[in-house]
């Protein structure tokens, strides 16, 4: 068993010591929660758990505590992707609900898996997820003042379970300050992908990793018989020719963990039972 979760990008110009040891701190919390619960659990039910936890807690650019768009309006990315059966569900721009990813977990049973705007939000409503307002004072006092963080705090969650099964979770407030009707790269197979072989969650501006296809190519060239390392050297080369911006969590079938980022750094926690890694 193996689980890895990102907490998007950190950055010492525009969040404090204080806010960086407290990311590390939650996150090293929540993988060590997530871990325990991958013990009685499927990696897919694992990442879906362990991206609301993330979702909940405030520090980060997803659920509560995610990023207003330019018309004052939050509205929030999530998908959810399980490798073995290689299927997607996920929403796009939904408003009010406390974890979008636990709607895109929902969505899995369903034909139609990738819902956006008001109709993902009208399925939430139809499915038991009450109403509820992500905002937090200090996002609006960010809003106000025309500060914009540029998204970072998005989370993901890649988890192998003890039968060998991988999966892969992702949920985003957003880059902050974006026109309304902006398509986030992490409820699309850019952002977030898994097979049998590979899972691999992103975060970083999301045109940059949809243009680049990230998640989908990092998995496909494991797939074709690169190891993570290659894998990832060559799609973070070719991100690099569009001076794209972003990093990425993965494992493999084998259990192999592995991250990068473009530019320094992402914020992660990886366990696996003994040895625990906390990062920035
Ligand atoms: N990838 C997210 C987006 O562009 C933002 C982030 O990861 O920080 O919507």
């Amino acid at each position: 068993m193996k689980i890895i979760i990102h907490g998007g990008f950190f950055s010492e110009s525009d969040q404090s010591h204080e806010v960086k040891v407290a990311k590390q701190n939650s996150l090293k919390e929540i993988a060590q929660k997530a871990y325990h619960y991958l013990e009685s659990h499927s990696a897919f039910e694992t990442v879906a758990y362990a991206v609301s936890l993330l979702e909940d807690d405030e520090l980060y650019n997803a659920g509560i505590g995610s990023q207003i768009q330019s018309d004052g309006v939050i509205r929030m990315s999530a998908a959810i992707m399980d490798g073995e059966t290689q299927k997607m569900s996920g929403v796009i721009n939904i408003q009010n609900v406390k974890n979008p990813i636990l709607v895109a977990k929902d969505l899995m049973k369903e034909d139609d898996r990738v819902l956006g705007g008001s109709g993902a939000k009208n399925y939430a409503s139809e499915h038991g997820f009450e109403d509820f307002s992500t905002e937090i004072p200090q996002r609006r006092k960010e809003y106000e003042a025309k500060l914009n963080n540029g998204g970072k705090g998005t989370v993901g969650c890649v988890a192998l379970d003890k039968d060998g099964k991988l999966a892969v979770a992702t949920s985003t407030g957003g880059k902050g300050f974006e026109i309304p009707g902006r398509i986030s790269d992490s409820a699309t197979v850019a952002g977030n992908y898994a097979n049998e072989f590979c899972a691999v969650s992103c975060t970083g501006v999301g045109e940059d990793i949809v243009s680049n296809a990230t998640s989908t190519k990092i998995v496909t060239r494991v797939t074709d018989g690169m190891d993570l390392k290659q894998a990832f050297d060559k799609t973070f080369a070719e991100l690099k020719v569009i001076d794209g911006f972003a990093g990425a969590i993965a494992i493999d079938k084998n259990g192999n963990i592995f991250h990068q980022d473009s530019y320094p750094t992402m914020v992660f926690a990886s366990f696996d039972g003994n040895q625990f890694e906390v990062f920035n």
